[in-house]
């Protein structure tokens, strides 16, 4: 490729990005910020576009204090991100409609910014080749494979022949179905990286830039719930324009073909939807196809000699937590912090990620299929879904007494504390859990006591 050094300019120590995402913009501004010199591969054409063919890239993705941390370390200016029509809405209002029920809401106590994972791009690279620094995007340029020992990765541009192009480190940043996993996979010994792929049990549409006067002033959000069909559509308001996903498991888009389904489907299930926006919703419902909501991604290792793994690529979650995102940007920064932390030796950041960051992809793995069951989807039974029900009831009772004082470890671990690690909030809930399951049991062994004699004594 006429792009392609054939060894490192001016010695700055060689990075190859595989994947223009989150991911990999943030590694990218964060390691040529350390001094390297940074290459950047991305399939796509326009990856700051929607393609006709691509509006599942379209949906709605929100950024929370730990993205917010992570991007200012890598350099960027967060400000930008929230100038006017710039594709992104500071939110902090979130009306929960749920059919068949009073309206609820959350008044986030930080600042959180909803954009569609486009515009989260778009705006990433218009800064990214705005920084000044030795980095170069190349688009509709894919990976192919790679030799480890040679050091090389296989790049095909277009329709053209792939080419070698040679690394010090190498990043796979290329999502949920990365093939730089499934190079390194293959290149390392049996068994010294395994992988799973898990893909979530619901499906989603997009619906972009409905009018939708009455959903009052910008910066608001309203997510419609319905138990029935199985998930809730998410809607923002920005400009005048309803934006969102609807998101239900597979049965509950059996059946629905013309617009007319769609329409009767959101009049029962989410009653609160504005009727006038009913019609073009259900439009776009009806042509459009359905996309898997994510697919969880656990890795036993995220790298090998000279390579590493970040984002959806080593330790991909579903979008219950609203975490994917943020911790694929954690994972871009904290590869220019490990360097500089090992004295910008190169060679060493991709065990050192591992170390560093493996408990805490786990962890986070664990949180998000805790939420799946605690939200009801693995069904009504299920004893975490049971006691998710006894914490609320407490935790609700907690926070009405305390005013607000006693707030869920989730909810203030996960959002809004950048620094809290994942597996700290792991254990806590852990904690939390078996403290509740034992003062269940407590509670059932104390009536079994009080009511054992009455009944024998009644016999
Ligand atoms: C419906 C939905 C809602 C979500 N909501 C949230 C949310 O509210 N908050 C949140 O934090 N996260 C959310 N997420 C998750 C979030 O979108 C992802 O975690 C995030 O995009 C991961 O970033 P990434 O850069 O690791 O991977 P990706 O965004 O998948 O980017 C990977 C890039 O690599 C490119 N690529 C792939 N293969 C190759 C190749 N061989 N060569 C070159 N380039 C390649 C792809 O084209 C892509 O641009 C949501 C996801 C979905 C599906």
């Amino acid at each position: 490729m006429a792009e392609s050094p054939a060894a490192p300019p001016g010695g700055k120590p060689l990075v190859v990005i595989i994947g223009g995402g989150p991911a990999g913009l943030c590694a990218a501004a964060a390691l040529a910020r350390q001094g390297c010199s940074v290459q950047v591969f991305e399939r796509r054409e326009h990856p700051d576009r929607i393609p006709s063919d691509a509006e599942d890239r379209a949906f709605v993705v929100g950024l929370n204090p730990r993205g917010r941390l992570a991007l200012s370390k890598a350099g960027f200016d967060l400000e930008a991100f929230e100038r006017p029509n710039s594709g992104v809405v500071a939110v902090r209002d979130v009306k929960a409609l749920r059919s068949g029920k009073k309206q609820g809401g959350v008044r986030y106590p930080f600042k959180m910014l909803l954009g569609d994972r486009m515009s989260w791009v778009r705006l990433m690279l218009e800064q990214v080749e705005g920084m000044g620094l030795d980095i170069t995007c190349t688009f509709n340029t894919a990976c192919e494979g790679l030799d480890l020992q040679g050091r090389c990765a296989s790049i095909r541009r277009g329709e053209g022949p792939a080419e070698p192009v040679p690394f010090d480190l190498l990043v796979g940043a290329d999502g949920v179905y990365s093939k730089v996993r499934g190079s390194l996979a293959e290149a390392l010994p049996p068994g010294q990286l395994t992988f799973s792929l898990e893909p979530a049990p619901r499906l989603y549409k997009v619906i972009r830039d409905v009018p939708a006067e009455e959903f009052g002033g910008g910066g608001q959000v309203s997510q419609f719930h319905s138990r029935a069909p199985g998930d809730s559509p998410f809607g923002r308001y920005e400009n005048g324009k309803l934006c969102g996903t609807l998101r239900m498991n597979e049965k509950g888009w059996e059946g629905l073909h013309s617009p007319a389904d769609y329409e009767a489907l959101i009049r029962t299930h989410f009653p609160h939807f504005p009727a006038a926006c009913v019609p073009q919703v259900a439009a776009q419902l009806a042509e459009r196809s359905a996309h898997v909501a994510s697919t969880r991604v656990s890795a036993s290792t995220f790298h090998g000699p000279g390579v590493v793994l970040i984002g959806d690529a080593a330790h991909a979650v579903l979008p219950l937590t609203g975490n994917g995102m943020n911790s694929a940007l954690q994972d871009g920064a904290m590869l220019g912090e490990l360097l500089v932390a090992h004295g910008g030796c190169l060679e060493v950041v991709p065990a050192a990620f591992t170390a560093a960051r493996k408990a805490d992809a786990d962890a986070l793995l664990w949180l998000d299929k805790r939420s799946h069951t605690r939200l009801g989807f693995e069904g009504r039974w299920a004893p975490r879904f049971l006691l998710a029900q006894v914490q609320g009831a407490v935790r609700g009772a907690l926070e009405g007494l305390t005013r607000g004082a006693v707030r869920p470890w989730v909810t203030s671990g996960l959002y809004e504390s950048p620094d809290l690690r994942y597996s700290t909030i792991k254990r806590r809930l852990m904690i939390e859990d078996a403290a509740t399951a034992a003062a269940l049991l407590g509670a059932a062994a104390a009536a079994l006591r009080w009511l054992a004699p009455r009944l024998t004594g009644a016999a």
